[in-house]
């Protein structure tokens, strides 16, 4: 059925959009401390979050009448998505089937903690192809800093026994990192762990920026999670103060950079960091992220019961586009509203950012974070702008060596090689041009420097899952 022929399309409607789907809204089975969606629980008090069979087959029926790409992606997303059950997601592949339009392609992707998942999960991501994101902040002593259970346990070990599963099934796995104070100065150290020992191929690094004010910043800290004899607050965008869990602007360009200064050395064409991806392919005018877009708005938020949001981290009732089944979605991406939303991530920009040297990599970062004062003292400057202009002023001779690579069809691999000529002619007291203030030999020079954390070791019982074959 084509609920919505090409001439009755609405004006403004975008060819695609990634919707991100919480089935079980924000419900989860953890309880990380710096993790404020499990507040966002008070918008539906009473309710039982699971998304209904009806909901879900009006959203993918929608999803997929509403695109013109050749390629939908179907993203599901929590809370924790695994707390529906294995059934709800065989169900979604049947509607798939049954409302495809003909010639497209779907891609589904799964955001997980990782904890539930066993053969059962693992076999049907198998075989229906998903790209499962897996949760994990690093090492075990720094996962377990702010990755809790209910009980206030770390879940290192829970969550890299579902990731054993994960490689038993051969299941294409994203690792999505927070970065935050515990692991702000081990980018190095946390990268070379999900390569080296947890074998990822794709890595995402998302800042931790929670936000308070002078009422909240005290409650804040001590986690968004349930205090005794108070309930959680709900969190909202708003407040320029930060917690002390939110990474500093800085230590968050310095991570990337630690991280980039490895990689463009060992891993480029083998291991996908989606920042430095996107980074490069924006030297094309391609603007693949949200955050580093000139205008955004085209990755709404779907709640379990069919309100749609306007951002992932704009679910809250300001931010309400509308409900599935009183609208459709190519209708409230396509709003004025939701057009306003995504053009004022460039009509607000501050005269800094209008004026920066690297604006057309940044776009000033996510309107979320803009609550800093730009060096003019203007309101709206973004909380991260050291740490991003740092990173991109940083990265940029490099992004052009690979961008130059790739205009001639040539490898961006190639700049590998380009770099180990210029180490080869470091001098014995060199510094490390990460900008660390340490010798190149004893920084990114050394092959194989030892971590500061604990190896992935697994009980017999957690090593279970791993395949003899
Ligand atoms: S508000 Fe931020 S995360 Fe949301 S769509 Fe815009 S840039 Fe992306
Ligand atoms: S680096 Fe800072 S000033 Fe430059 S565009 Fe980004 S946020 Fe704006």
């Amino acid at each position: 059925m084509n609920l919505m022929a090409d001439a009755s399309r609405p004006q403004d409607a975008p060819p695609g959009f990634h919707l991100l789907a919480k089935p079980s809204g924000s419900t989860c089975n953890i309880d990380c401390t710096y993790c404020f969606f499990l507040s966002k629980d008070a918008l539906y008090p009473n309710e039982k979050h699971r998304m209904s069979d009806e909901t879900l087959e009006l959203y993918i029926q929608q999803l997929l009448d509403s695109h013109r790409t050749p390629t939908v992606t179907i993203a599901w997303q929590g809370g924790e998505p695994t707390l529906m059950k294995v059934e709800f997601f065989r169900k979604s592949i049947e509607i798939v089937q049954k409302y495809r339009r003909p010639g497209q392609t779907i891609e589904h992707t799964f955001q997980t903690n990782g904890i539930l998942l066993d053969d059962e999960w693992c076999a049907f991501f198998k075989e229906h192809n998903f790209l499962v994101g897996i949760s994990c902040d690093g090492p075990r002593e720094i996962h377990n800093t702010y990755r809790l259970d209910r009980g206030k346990q770390g879940t290192f070990d829970k969550v890299m026994k579902g990731w054993r599963y994960l490689r038993k099934h051969d299941v294409d796995f994203n690792v999505l990192c927070t970065v935050n104070a515990a692991n702000e100065k081990h980018g190095r150290a946390v990268y070379r762990f999900f390569r080296d020992e947890m074998g990822a191929k794709w890595v995402q690094f998302i800042p931790i920026v929670e936000r308070a004010n002078a009422d909240t910043i005290n409650i804040a800290n001590l986690g968004w999670s349930e205090q005794a004899g108070g309930q959680r607050m709900l969190y909202t965008q708003s407040g320029n103060m930060v917690t002390n869990r939110t990474v500093g602007s800085r230590q968050y360009g310095q991570f990337l950079i630690d991280i980039f200064e490895e990689w463009v050395r060992h891993d480029v064409g083998e291991v996908f960091v989606q920042l430095f991806d996107v980074t490069l392919e924006a030297f094309f005018g391609r603007h693949l992220l949200c955050i580093h877009a000139p205008t955004c708005g085209y990755g709404p938020a779907l709640e379990y019961n069919g309100d749609l949001y306007s951002c992932d981290h704009f679910v809250e009732p300001k931010y309400l586009l509308g409900n599935i089944h009183q609208k459709t979605l190519l209708e409230m991406v396509a709003s004025p509203e939701q057009r306003k939303f995504g053009d004022d991530k460039r009509n607000l920009l501050t005269k800094q950012c209008q004026d920066c040297k690297v604006r057309n990599l940044c776009n000033g970062g996510c309107p979320k974070d803009r609550f800093g004062v730009s060096r003019d003292g203007e309101p709206g400057q973004n909380y991260l702008c050291e740490g991003l202009e740092l990173f991109f002023m940083h990265t940029g001779p490099t992004m052009v060596l690979m961008a130059q690579l790739l205009q001639k069809r040539r490898a961006p691999s190639e700049v590998m090689g380009i770099i180990a000529d210029r180490d080869a002619e470091q001098t014995h007291n060199a510094l490390c041009p990460c900008g660390s203030g340490n010798k190149f030999r004893r920084c990114h020079g050394d092959q194989n420097p030892a971590s500061p954390f604990s190896k992935l070791e697994l009980s017999p019982v957690e090593a279970e899952p791993v395949a003899t074959n």
